[in-house]
């Protein structure tokens, strides 16, 4: 790769995403026009079908969306209201993936949910009371699924999900990856949760009624797919899924790294006749009730997948953080660390050999590409989404980011991109498929996916609705 190319290609990718103002206004199209585009409303749609006309008029090839269907969620009003040793009704939302139903029950205080809180002698047929919060006890990130798989596994009738950040209200995020969930979940704000939870503390049979009213149903939604074409076979893949929650804009997560990709797909085309890969735009559906999208393009292009370089993941990229190179599967330090010193950029990259994956890893539109053995690179802050102020939450507005911080990541992802399209050898060594299904084997008899199953066991005798 001819460094003068890389270099002049730089001034012209600068010039291009800093002067233009394409990009601050698709980002209030997408948020403020449109909303949050939650999986299944009329709002998503319209967002797939404004990212695919622009994809056209940006002069991509290839520009189409594939569908697919999943489970999806349509939200009901919640209620809860304490019922001894006072009368209140409180704020509260259904989480998505909640079932419908109504239950009775005592507050069991499970605090952040550590995986021993669950033995608690009194859950069943009560109401577990968990925080967002990691435990301090263990080592790795719990995620929400687990914590509420264990209150299921653990015979509780119905689960509150406590936010952690004072004055941004419940904190969000699905129950099941494209699961739906067998008891009633709902989400309170900090504020709540820790008035239940001193109510908890003092009187010990403090009860509630839940009931929540969503529906679940097959939807269909679609990842939609363009292409600056290269001289060869190999690929390069920009992923950013465009579906947000529907507590707010989803202005942070995932629109700020969404119109970075979009911005990309804007200058790249008129740099074509450059590239040695073609570089894949997609921008993936419904990432927040599970991957779906992103899992639906993996097993729908086998071909594609085994001749793609990298994926590079731009979620929630553009928001006000330090941006860091955070890799997995096959190591690629080595070349991204060298990378970084040819672009002048001082950033933190680091890398996750160890496992295949571990809870953390699921929540993001890497992983399918990962668990196929495809090198990874999500472009975020490496102190991670637990110092997000707004994250899930309705606070998620475009106030809350700057041009300036999506320019950047959009700069910084196009320039990565171009090199590692451009590069003559590509210096990894992909997994065999004997290697991919070994890891995959161990990780399946990790805790959480055990517990997954022992849900799913669950299911098959749960009784219908
Ligand atoms: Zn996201």
């Amino acid at each position: 790769m001819s460094k003068t190319t890389s270099t002049s290609f730089d001034e012209i990718l600068a010039g291009q995403i800093f002067t233009s103002p394409e990009l601050w206004s698709n980002f209030e199209i997408l948020c403020d026009d449109m909303g949050c585009r939650f999986a299944g409303t009329p709002e998503e749609k319209e967002a797939a079908r404004f990212l695919e006309g622009k994809l056209r008029e940006y002069g991509l090839e290839n520009v189409h969306a594939e569908e697919f269907e999943y489970n999806g969620w349509t939200r009901g009003k919640a209620r809860l209201s304490v019922t001894s040793p006072l009368h209140r009704d409180l704020d509260c939302l259904s989480m998505p993936m909640s079932p419908p139903g109504r239950v009775h029950g005592q507050i069991v205080d499970l605090g952040a949910g550590a995986p021993e809180a669950f033995n608690a002698s009194n859950l069943e047929g009560n109401v577990a009371l968990v925080t967002n919060v990691n435990p301090t006890s263990e080592e790795r990130w719990i995620q929400r699924t687990e914590k509420y798989n264990r209150a299921i596994l653990a015979g509780a009738g119905a689960f509150i999900f406590v936010g952690n950040t004072e004055g941004v209200g419940p904190i969000t995020g699905t129950l099941g990856f494209n699961r739906w969930g067998l008891i009633p979940g709902i989400m309170v704000s900090k504020e709540i949760g820790l008035f239940l939870r001193r109510l908890t503390r003092r009187n010990e049979q403090a009860e509630v009624e839940i009931e929540t009213t969503d529906t679940q149903a097959r939807k269909t939604s679609w990842n939609i797919i363009g292409d600056v074409k290269g001289s060869s076979d190999h690929m390069v893949v920009i992923g950013n899924h465009y579906d947000g929650h529907d507590l707010a804009q989803g202005a942070e997560d995932p629109t700020s790294g969404l119109v970075a990709a979009l911005e990309i797909a804007r200058v790249l085309p008129r740099l074509s006749g450059r590239l040695e890969c073609t570089v894949r735009f997609v921008l993936f559906g419904v990432e927040e009730l599970g991957l779906i999208g992103a899992h639906a393009y993996v097993d729908s292009h086998p071909r594609d997948i085994a001749n793609t370089r990298i994926m590079f993941n731009l979620d929630s990229s553009g928001r006000n953080a330090p941006l860091g190179l955070m890799l997995y599967g096959p190591d690629t330090r080595a070349y991204f660390r060298d990378v970084c010193k040819d672009l002048n950029e001082d950033l933190f990259v680091d890398q996750e050999t160890s496992p295949l994956r571990e809870p953390e890893h699921l929540s993001a539109d890497h992983y399918p590409f990962m668990a196929q053995g495809v090198p990874s690179c999500f472009l975020r802050d490496p102190e991670n989404s637990l110092t997000r102020t707004f994250y899930h939450s309705a606070h998620d507005t475009v106030d809350k980011v700057r041009a300036l911080d999506i320019k950047e990541a959009a700069f910084l992802c196009a320039r990565l991109a171009w090199r590692v399209a451009n590069e003559d050898r590509w210096p990894v060594k992909r997994p065999s498929q004997d290697e991919i299904a070994q890891m995959q084997s161990e990780y399946d008899k990790g805790e959480v996916v055990q517990i997954e199953k022992a849900v799913e066991v669950l299911r098959r005798k749960w009784p219908q609705r």
